[in-house]
């Protein structure tokens, strides 16, 4: 355990880093700075959970109390690798904590992947979240273009993707989704969305209550095909051993024997079906899909029966992917930081004083809580090492603030956050609503430093 008061920088503000910095510092002896590229704090809390989720949003408020805590200080729109090295950090930290999550998104690895039209789930997800880094024009120029999508993949990003393209504006407009997005989404054209699945409805990865959602929706009808729902000996025996799926099985069914509404959108939950191009002259104009089945050792193959679904928009939604950090080693077939009991490795040797949490240590799993174990674990492994740890060269917090400024870096702290998180509040009491986003870095940056938005 540490004698003296350790200072950790943690890199990323999502819920990783922040039940780290909280396990650092609940009972006052060390004091942690929080690093993110945005000027916002939370990551995924804010940038990848549903806007229309309500209850999982409000984990936001617990971890906002984080930075309540004296020895926590947040440092937004500072870049590790960009701004600042992590050689510097060590410089000024007795330890760094890596949390920054898993921003991009896998690939599918099929012609006309890169086709107009042809959209990460990631993407949209940033989109209608407000992420200053989304592509804003690629997507509505997307969105307008579509009368049917197709959503690949059949986990929970997937379902939330269906769900706010299937949603009218009304089932949307008390969220904290910015107004271009409540707008375009008002002038969607959609009325069909295929969720596909490789393989069969036992071996989806969404989850019971997400799933029944989609079939609750003020105007989409679900579809599901009976036979999608026959089971072979493989996925009878996978059902038997997973609640869940046999929940979601039962959803599917009751909405397989379920007459349509006559509803003006339909959400078709396709199984069985594998896309193996996407097709179209100038941008999308279907996605090529393989009925497949299971072979003997449970692996997903083509049965070589072929058919199109027109579709203007593609969404891959496929997972998430973690990229490489400048001065960290990465494991390029994982897309995570290599650790061991959340140490980092570097060339397979243990390193104290670097330390993962969160996706970038496990990959992109688990739900918001399975954070606040996995960043308290790494943290008994800092905490172990601490007598350890060398003491860094100038590790009092103006040394690292003047390097910040000689290098021109505009710091949001947290009385700068908490000015947009105020702006914010007011821009939604303009539209009746409990919070708008801003999504613009510029603005963002202008509130934190005073300057109200024109
Ligand atoms: P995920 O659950 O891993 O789902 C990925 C999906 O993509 C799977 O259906 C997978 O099928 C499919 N897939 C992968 N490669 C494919 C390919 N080449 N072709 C076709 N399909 C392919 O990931 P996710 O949906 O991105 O979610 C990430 C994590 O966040 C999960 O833990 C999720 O539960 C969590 N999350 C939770 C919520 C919530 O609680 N409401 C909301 C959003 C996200 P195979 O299984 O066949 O590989």
């Amino acid at each position: 355990m540490a004698d003296r008061a350790l200072r950790v920088a943690i890199v990323g503000a999502g819920p990783s880093g922040i039940y780290a910095a909280d396990a650092l510092t609940a009972d006052g002896a060390h004091s942690v700075d929080i690093f993110d590229r945005l000027p916002a704090p939370f990551g995924l809390v804010r940038y990848g959970v549903a806007p229309d989720h309500l209850s999982i949003r409000s984990v936001r408020g617990t971890l906002e109390k984080v930075f309540d805590h004296p020895t926590v200080r947040f440092l937004g729109n500072v870049e590790v690798g960009r701004d600042v090295t992590v050689a510097e950090l060590h410089d000024h930290y007795d330890a760094i904590v890596f949390t920054y999550g898993a921003a991009r998104d896998r690939r599918l690895g099929i012609p006309g992947e890169d086709l107009v039209g042809s959209i990460a789930a990631t993407d949209l997800v940033a989109w209608y979240c407000g992420h200053p880094e989304a592509p804003r024009e690629l997507i509505e120029d997307a969105l307008a273009h579509a009368n049917a999508a197709v959503v690949v993949g059949v986990g929970n990003v997937a379902v939330d993707v269906t769900r706010v393209l299937a949603k009218t504006v009304p089932e949307l407009d008390h969220t904290d989704m910015p107004q271009h997005v409540l707008d375009q989404l008002a002038r969607s054209t959609i009325t069909d969305v295929y969720l596909l699945g490789r393989r069969g409805p036992v071996h989806a990865t969404f989850t019971t209550k997400e799933l029944r959602e989609l079939g609750e929706l003020v105007e989409a009808d679900p579809v599901v095909l009976e036979h999608d729902l026959q089971l072979d000996d493989a996925s009878r025996a996978a059902l038997a051993a997973n609640r869940v799926a046999v929940r979601n099985v039962d959803v599917l069914a009751e909405w397989s024997a379920r007459a349509p509404a006559g509803r003006p959108r339909r959400i078709h939950a396709r199984f069985w079906s594998r896309p193996v191009e996407i097709v179209g002259v100038d941008r999308v104009e279907g996605v090529v899909v393989e009925r497949t089945e299971l072979d003997e050792n449970g692996a997903v193959r083509g049965t070589g029966v072929i058919e199109t679904v027109p579709a203007q928009l593609v969404v891959r939604s496929v997972g998430y992917r973690g990229i490489p950090l400048a001065g960290l080693p990465f494991d390029a077939d994982r897309n995570v930081v290599p650790s061991e009991d959340g140490r980092v490795l570097r060339d397979g040797a243990v390193v104290t004083g670097e330390y993962v949490a969160g996706w970038i240590k496990r990959g992109p799993t688990g739900i918001i809580g399975t954070n606040k174990k996995d960043a308290a674990a790494s943290v008994a492994s800092l905490l172990a090492d601490a007598a350890g740890l060398p003491r860094p060269a100038s590790p009092e917090p103006a040394a690292i603030d003047a390097l910040l400024a000689e290098r021109g870096v505009a710091v949001v702290d947290l009385p700068g956050w908490q000015a947009i998180d105020v702006a914010e509040q007011e821009l939604g009491a303009l539209y009746g609503r409990p919070r708008t986003t801003h999504h613009d870095r510029d603005t963002m940056l202008k509130i934190s430093r005073g300057t109200p938005p024109a």
